[in-house]
């Protein structure tokens, strides 16, 4: 409620009950009694699930220093109340910190298409306003010629909620920097891996290193392209600056692949790939979705449905897709309800900001647009089909799920929508109803596969920020210099100037030093996807086999194990390495899919 809501009193309410339900949940981890009772069960002839999740228990309980004594307990519970305070004013900052830039020039929104143009009217006085909201703000970056435009709508988003949160953040690494010396970590990265699959703060640190090295061939590869594209319009450039790489990235996939993502748009209605989505769950995991409009939602535009599967309800889910003043500002899946067997069904709901279809506008999506709906709904899926465990503290995404796990699913899934038999479920055109056509599939399919790397590298230098920040004693941290430098050595690009990126960066505040679970899962996704039949990835037993080995369990075995019970070994980088240098590789010749 606190990201949704769109009375902001309410809002303010909600965040004010956020800290308070957090403080009970701080309480309880702190509660020495609990922790006494639940380390003196008898599990020895329980199930496995029931046995984990104890043990699991047991591990955060000792995290959050329940076998302290009384002082350090009675710190750790003030700085734990600091923390949640302190992370939601991060996030309410940058929620709040809506930036807008306003030409005066209308001649700046040359490339950009007519929709835009048309919901980016001149007021009375010649004036058009841009703001940072998704919408806005990424055709412009991807679109713009005008690279004045692009220049300071990138300045403008990476200096959103500074310098409102350099306090907020220097405090909450302070706080974090403390909890952990109380719990005799070095510090705050080596206490968060604890209860990862990664376990140990320093292996982040070595796998920022590796993905450097698989990255930097290809994006030099890539670069070279791009400069090429740079120097057709400005022959003197010698380099290219983070803020045009979406725009630079956009021409080569027009010049070299032959693919303008604009041209996919008018398949991409809202409503068509709503459904679409939908009709791929279905068809992958033997489910079916059924509008309940008796259970309104918190907005009227919010959507209530339920998943159905073998005749009957198996979870709830709520739709609150298109942007709202006040409202989150991107794209997440929340769980509502953890659910439990036979007696609570899982609930979650999917936050988004995609354009909205009205009367005179079809709500046209972006290629990205269509990746994060399918990415957010593997989230979902996760969520609902993992949600019915015998204990909640286990079922469906549940806290004890180790957090470097939770991408996995959400990424794999956007795989699917790169295949024409998905495709050719939804993506028709908004006028005609005609089907897209296979050599557009091929050609996007192509298209998309350029800027991977670089794609990777920026992921892997916000992975670097992340670690770099929570690494060591907050102190001597510049959180400047830390941005600039990770963005330097491992994004591969010119880093803008005067940038305050880490004032937005909502990560820094949940994921905190473990941004690495955008990239560590990303490997493990690849690996899981080369697993099922890449022509027909809607059919076959690997769909119902993945649902079985690696939703249904939600958090009631280590991920580790689920990995291994999937693909019969631990996640290794060669589909990822193959996946980011697809471009290159000879297979890029021709299309990945047969035609269906
Ligand atoms: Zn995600």
């Amino acid at each position: 409620m606190q990201k949704v809501h769109p009375d902001k009193a309410f809002r303010d309410h909600a965040t004010a009950m956020n800290t308070k339900v957090s403080g009970a949940i701080t309480a309880l981890s702190l509660n020495r009694d609990v922790y006494n009772a639940l380390s003196t069960l008898d599990v020895s002839r329980s199930d496995p699930a029931t046995t984990y999740y104890v043990q699991r228990e047991l591990l955060e309980f000792h995290l959050a220093g329940v076998d302290k004594d009384d002082a350090t307990r009675a710190r750790l519970r003030k700085l734990n109340d600091q923390l949640t305070d302190e992370q939601s004013k991060f996030d309410r900052n940058i929620s709040d910190s809506r930036k807008s830039v306003t030409l005066t020039d209308r001649s700046e929104l040359g490339g950009l298409p007519e929709d835009y143009l048309d919901r980016h009217k001149s007021s009375s006085d010649g004036t058009i306003v841009i703001t940072t909201d998704d919408p806005d703000v990424y055709p412009a970056l991807t679109f713009a010629k005008s690279d004045a435009l692009r220049r300071r709508l990138y300045h403008a988003l990476l200096t959103r909620a500074y310098p409102e949160n350099l306090d907020v953040l220097k405090g909450m690494m302070q706080t974090r920097y403390e909890i952990a010396r109380l719990l005799a970590y070095e510090s705050w990265a080596d206490y968060n891996a604890a209860d990862k699959m990664i376990d140990k703060g320093e292996k982040s640190g070595a796998f920022i290193q590796q993905v450097d090295d698989a990255t930097r061939s290809v994006t030099a590869r890539e670069s070279a392209m791009l400069l090429a594209e740079k120097r057709r319009t400005n022959p003197q450039a010698q380099e290219i600056g983070d803020y045009e790489l979406r725009y630079l990235t956009e021409l080569v996939r027009r010049s070299k692949y032959d693919f303008d993502s604009q041209s996919v748009r008018r398949y991409f209605p809202y409503p068509r790939v709503q459904q679409g989505v939908f009709d791929t769950a279905a068809k992958m995991f033997n489910i079916s979705f059924k509008q309940e409009s008796d259970a309104p939602g918190w907005d009227p535009t919010v959507e209530t449905w339920d998943v159905v599967g073998d005749n009957k309800v198996i979870g709830r889910f709520y739709f609150d897709m298109h942007p709202r003043e006040g409202k989150f500002s991107s794209a997440e899946m929340v769980t509502v309800l953890d659910g439990i067997r036979g007696k609570q069904l899982p609930e979650a709901a999917l936050i988004c900001n995609f354009p909205i279809p009205t009367a005179t506008d079809p709500g046209l999506l972006q290629y990205e647009d269509v990746v994060t709906f399918f990415h957010e709904f593997g989230h979902l899926l996760h969520s609902i089909l993992g949600g019915q465990q015998q204990w909640a503290g286990v079922s469906g995404i549940s806290n004890l799920m180790e957090a470097d796990f939770i991408e996995a699913p959400s990424q794999m899934l956007e795989e699917w929508m790169h295949s024409p038999q998905v495709l050719a479920l939804f993506a028709r055109d908004y006028k005609t109803g005609k089907p897209i056509d296979a050599a557009l599939v091929s050609r996007m399919n192509r298209a998309s596969a350029f800027g991977r790397a670089h794609w990777v590298a920026r992921q892997n230098a916000y992975t670097a920020i992340s670690y770099d920040i929570y690494r060591s004693k907050p102190q001597g941290v510049d959180l400047d210099a830390v941005c600039t430098g990770d963005m330097r050595r491992h994004g591969h690009l010119v880093p803008s100037q005067d940038n305050h990126d880490w004032a937005s960066f909502d990560h820094l505040g949940p994921y905190s030093s473990a941004y690495y679970t955008y990239l560590w899962d990303k490997v493990i996704a690849e690996d899981f996807f080369q697993q099922f039949d890449q022509t027909n990835l809607l059919g076959g037993e690997t769909p119902l086999r993945y649902r079985r080995t690696v939703l249904a369990p939600g958090g009631s075995m280590s991920a580790n194990d689920l990995v291994r019970n999937f693909l019969g070994r631990p996640q290794n980088m060669n589909a990822f390495q193959h996946w980011m240098g697809e471009e290159f590789s000879s297979e890029a010749e021709k299309p990945k899919y047969p035609a269906h």
